[in-house]
């Protein structure tokens, strides 16, 4: 059978040479006689595979020598909790602007637990159908953080800013952006990002945290959440989701093989650009997100007509399109065009949309 285009919001297409390089590397790896599957994470070769992934990373993302690159296990949302119960220590507040689905999760846990939390800002009443506009005042000057989600996997919303919080430092969950472009990691406090969107498949979450806020941890939380612990122990406390970042080591080598996140970023703004060209261009497809916080990750789109949108999402999916189905919160379609998917993709989506709309004429 051949591969399909694989829409899927995550986990999502992985990049195919990483693929054939790790089932050229299944049974055997290297010269250990054994999988990495198999392998203790104490062992040499373990150990050498998990200091590439953190320097690949490092090279990728530039991320500067005072910043701890963890990896994790328990997906973003264990970092819902995880972040307040390494932070808060700060001032004992922290503040939250809730732009979708997953930034409202992570600002509920932190309240369940009882902190003096904020929304300071929110585009619910809109749908999420934009980034709200952040500015240092609406911020309380004693937060111990700010807590934003950069792209919202659900809306296909994204900043196209960041946000200034002056000295109180930013928390951002990029798990459905990160490596997709440059960032300036310098202009946060931490970076978190479950990897199965763009990174790895699932089992890994990768957590970048300024060293300086190592030290607010509550003494009572749980071993396993604690970042300076997992950074003292080079992420293995315990054992670490081995065969995950061993992906991503390989999905980092080929990010770098193919010239960085640079020319990364310039290969999906066209794809991204093909898929809203279109969308601006045609009357058929209404595209929700407004102007300037569109996501190059997760592009959204309606019929308004939910029949038809049910038979785009199987219609495309027997033509080789998987998992263009909206999001079951919101419906719709919802085309996720993460690294991995090839710019073939986009074009044989866009035909697609069109024929569609030319063979389902609206009543
Ligand atoms: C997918 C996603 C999550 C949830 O990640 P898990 O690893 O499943 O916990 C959180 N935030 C964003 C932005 C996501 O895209």
């Amino acid at each position: 059978m051949n591969r399909v285009y694989n829409f899927s919001a995550g986990p999502s297409m992985l990049p195919l040479p990483v693929l054939e390089k790790a089932a050229s590397e299944m049974v055997c790896y290297g010269e250990s006689g054994m999988s990495v599957m198999e392998m203790s994470h104490r062992s040499p070769d373990y150990e050498a595979i998990i200091a590439d992934a953190e320097s690949m990373l490092r090279k990728l993302m530039n991320i500067p020598d005072n910043y701890k690159v963890l990896f994790l296990q328990g997906g973003a949302s264990t970092q819902f909790a995880a972040v307040p119960l390494n932070l808060i220590g700060r001032t004992g507040k922290a503040d939250y602007v809730v732009s979708g689905q997953f930034s409202g999760k992570a600002y509920k846990e932190a309240q369940k637990m009882g902190y003096d939390v904020k929304c300071v800002a929110t585009t619910k009443d809109d749908n999420f159908n934009h980034i709200p506009a952040v500015t240092k005042d609406m911020i309380r000057p004693d937060a111990s953080y700010v807590h934003i989600c950069f792209n919202n996997t659900i809306y296909g919303t994204k900043y196209s800013y960041i946000p200034d919080t002056g000295d109180i430092p930013l928390v951002a969950d990029m798990s459905s952006c990160i490596l997709s472009e440059p960032v300036d990691v310098s202009k946060f406090g931490v970076i978190y990002a479950g990897a199965q969107k763009n990174m790895a498949p699932a089992g890994v979450t990768v957590v970048i945290v300024r060293e300086d806020l190592l030290e607010y941890a509550d003494p009572k939380m749980p071993t396993m959440l604690e970042w300076k612990i997992m950074a003292e122990n080079g992420s293995m406390y315990n054992t670490p989701p081995c065969y995950s970042i061993y992906m991503l080591k390989l999905v980092a080598e080929w990010l770098l093989s193919i010239g960085g996140l640079e020319e990364m970023a310039k290969r999906n703004k066209e794809k991204a650009d093909l898929l809203y060209d279109y969308l601006d261009n045609q009357n058929y497809y209404v595209a929700p997100v407004l102007d300037g916080s569109r996501s190059m990750m997760n592009v959204t789109f309606v019929t308004g007509n939910a029949d038809l949108d049910k038979k785009f999402a199987s219609d495309a999916a027997k033509a080789g399109m998987k998992n263009l189905k909206g999001h079951r919160s919101v419906g719709g379609m919802r085309a996720s065009i993460y690294n991995a998917m090839p710019r073939e993709g986009v074009e044989a989506l866009v035909a697609f949309m069109k024929k569609f709309a030319e063979e389902n004429p609206k009543a």
